[in-house]
């Protein structure tokens, strides 16, 4: 294998540090971003653009529109409502507009007084006194200084805390003017000939800083060619280096483990229920690999609720009854802790020992833990990827699961193998996945994992009803709530979780807690959000499961993984603002029983097309494949998604929905790339997939 420590480093760039500006601070919250060098920089795209090439008249300007104005303070004021705010009403020739700060410092507020000229750039809405922008970027101008208007539309950057959009604007426009050279094209002439591409130079340049006349919706939807080239260098490198991790992986042993053993069969025994075919099928292939003594490399994908579960526990018992260990890395503490509950109640009965590692952890508990693991005493450790952390050390591993890995970087995958491996010595490693993704961007998204899918659902399963019901209806949904629970129902009552620009208007959790505590007498209202301690979450959970809680009133942690079978309402707040995968996530969380279950979204008017499209997708449908699809016709058509793609392969530019037509044209690349097995590969897998070390040590 490549010795990562041995090798020049490729493409040396200055560090970012180098720059003036550039304190350790700010440093640090770039590096949240993956950002070390000038160069990273270049590969750090704009999410999306803003059109600041012309200033609007005030007058035209309308709710949900984000516009560019110019004005004067006509007066500015601090009220003190349900939250203190600072209103300032910026006036031009046409209109008056305000301006709404909810945070503000004693500076910026003198700096906003009347009389003071202001460029404003944001989202515009209706206030409750006429149209308003909260927060909106600003710069104050000089009296007679005409207004700057961009020459070229204006990139919006991936954020993080701390760092603003102007500095990354800087940043990148310093990179652009100075790293470009020394950033080579990797991808050989010839095989992007006929693709119709800009080269690499070309391409990151338009699309950190589009000309004006370019069509905003072209570049918005990824379809412009610029996008596109870097897409397919990036779905590119990820292909050979997937490629190249099986080849690795194919090269080391693995122990056999013993499939068919007395463990396995009193598990299966005891089930309360009988298999599916899918999962009798999935659990003969899984076998089939374990008794080899190469490593496994297996994807298991399956809808939600399909009973993914039942197939790791079949496979995490052949390990232990072979006298190995086996880990459960789940993407989520909340999912992390289920399984624990689940598989301590399947295994422990048959004598398996289990460790659980939770976040909150104290010191001596985690000692406690790891004593366990390295020791042998435990034979099954279940957390998250705290599971590959410092410290943590297996005395035999002999299988890693990865639960619903879309939730998980490569990376992350591959340090838990490393954990368990000795040298040519690797465990078998099943993943699992819920996200149902058509064959030509399995290509890519799986290159190098051999799949098992369930296709069918456990019997008596009914498919979920699901309605549509406009915000202003919520206290007909209450009710709802309420009839469900006396009749010994219970529900979820899910408000998508808050950013921070969507504050005023998304439903937060807490809130929503009091009110249904309050509007639901008798019935006890629980409350799941993200920041909650493992203790609490558990104990929430447990009642719950238990079912003492009527109402679960959470954020979207509960979207991979929760298994509560008796829950039988599902209610979504603000649906509109989520993804189709994310819905049929959330939903799959209900109709687990045997009982009708039912899922509202409730969502804000007016519907833009796209979410009202989505919306009723949802509605017409419980078929995961057929959601999938939906979803990849309606980005394809043009969605604009201001937001990550969640999860997958953490890709910076590609979407493998929208990008899954250069699959194949790059699988044709990646195939020639590798059989002249350049220094190329190497370097485009670094660039894009990661910094050696870890990668190259598979
Ligand atoms: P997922 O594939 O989403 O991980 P789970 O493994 O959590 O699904 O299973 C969903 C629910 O279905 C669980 O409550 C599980 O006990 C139940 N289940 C799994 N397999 C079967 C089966 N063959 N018959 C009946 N119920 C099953
Ligand atoms: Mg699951």
């Amino acid at each position: 294998m490549p010795a990562d420590s041995a090798s020049p480093p490729v493409e040396a760039s200055p560090k970012l540090t180098t720059l003036t500006g550039i304190g350790p601070a700010i440093a640090g919250k770039l590096e949240r971003l993956g950002l070390r060098t000038v160069r990273d920089l270049l590969f750090l795209l704009p999410i999306r653009y803003e059109d600041r090439t012309r200033i609007r008249p005030i007058i035209e300007v309308r709710p949900g529109q984000r516009a560019q104005i110019e004005g004067m303070i006509a007066h500015a004021r601090v009220i003190m409502g349900r939250r203190r705010s600072l209103l300032c009403a910026l006036r031009d020739e046409t209109a008056e507009i305000t301006l709404r700060f909810f945070h503000f410092t004693r500076q910026q507020q003198s700096g906003l007084s009347a009389g003071t000229r202001l460029l404003c750039y944001g989202d515009v809405r209706q206030g409750p006194r006429g149209y308003e922008i909260v927060h909106p970027e600003y710069r104050r101008l000089r009296e007679s200084e005409p207004a700057p208007v961009q020459d070229r539309l204006t990139p919006v950057y991936p954020s993080t805390e701390g760092v603003t959009q102007p500095r990354l604007r800087k940043l990148t426009d310093h990179a652009l003017a100075n790293a470009l050279d020394d950033l080579p094209d990797l991808i050989p002439a010839r095989f992007m000939a006929g693709l119709g591409y800009p080269d690499l130079h070309d391409a990151l340049r338009t699309v950190h800083r589009p000309p004006k006349a370019m069509a905003l919706e072209t570049l918005l939807s990824g379809q412009h060619p610029a996008r596109k080239r870097m897409a397919f260098e990036e779905i590119l490198a990820w292909h050979m280096g997937l490629r190249r991790m099986r080849e690795a992986g194919q090269q080391r042993e693995a122990i056999p483990l013993t499939a068919h053993g007395p463990l396995r069969e009193r598990f299966l025994r005891r089930l309360p229920f009988e298999l599916t075919p899918g999962q009798r099928q999935a659990i003969e292939q899984v076998d089939a690999d374990l008794v080899r003594d190469v490593p496994m490399m297996r994807l298991l994908q399956g809808d939600v609720g399909c009973g993914k579960t039942v197939v790791i526990a079949g496979a995490v018992l052949a390990a232990i009854q072979s006298g190995r260990q086996a880990a459960i890395m789940a993407p989520t503490e909340l999912l992390a802790e289920q399984h624990m509950r689940t598989l301590s109640d399947w295994l422990a009965p048959l004598g398996v020992r289990l460790a659980w590692l939770a976040g909150g952890m104290s010191r001596s508990e985690r000692r406690v833990f790891e004593a366990e693991l390295a020791g042998g005493d435990a034979q099954l450790a279940i957390g998250t990827h705290a599971l590959f952390q410092e410290g943590v050390r297996y005395r035999s591993l002999g299988l890693v699961v990865v639960d619903e890995q879309h939730r998980f970087g490569v990376h992350q995958r591959l340090s838990l193998v490393e954990k368990g491996s000795d040298g040519r010595q690797a465990p078998h490693q099943l993943v699992t996945t819920a996200t149902p993704i058509p064959r030509s961007l399995a290509m890519t998204f799986y290159a190098g994992l051999d799949i098992s899918a369930i296709r069918d659902m456990p019997p008596g399963r009914q498919p979920v009803n699901t309605a549509l019901i406009s915000q202003e209806r919520r206290h007909e949904v209450i009710e709802r709530v309420a009839a469900a629970c006396r009749a010994g129902r219970q529900a979820y009552w899910v408000c998508p979780l808050i950013e921070e620009s969507d504050y005023i208007e998304s439903q937060a959790a807490e809130p929503t807690q009091r009110e249904l505590s309050e509007a639901l007498p008798g019935i006890r209202v629980g409350l799941l959000h993200g920041r909650a301690t493992p203790r609490e979450r558990d104990r929430v959970m447990g009642e719950f499961a238990a079912g003492t809680l009527g109402v679960l009133v959470a954020t979207t942690v509960i979207e991979v993984g929760v298994d509560i079978p008796r829950a039988s309402l599902m209610i979504v707040e603000n649906a509109e603002r989520l993804g189709l995968a994310q819905l049929h996530q959330l939903r799959g969380r209900v109709g687990r029983g045997a009982e009708k279950s039912h899922c509202v979204l409730m969502y804000r008017s007016p519907l833009g097309e796209m979410a009202r499209e989505r919306l009723n997708t949802m509605r017409n449908t419980n078929d995961g494949f057929e959601i999938a699809r939906k979803d990849l016709e309606l980005r394809g058509a043009g969605e604009i998604l201001g937001v990550r793609q969640t999860g997958a392969l953490q890709f910076r530019v590609a979407d493998l929905v929208r990008d899954g037509a250069l699959a194949e044209p790059a699988q044709r690349v990646a195939d020639e790339m590798l059989r002249t097995n350049g220094p190329e590969v190497e370097q485009l897998i670094r660039r894009w997939v990661g910094e050696g070390g870890r990668y190259a040590g598979v």
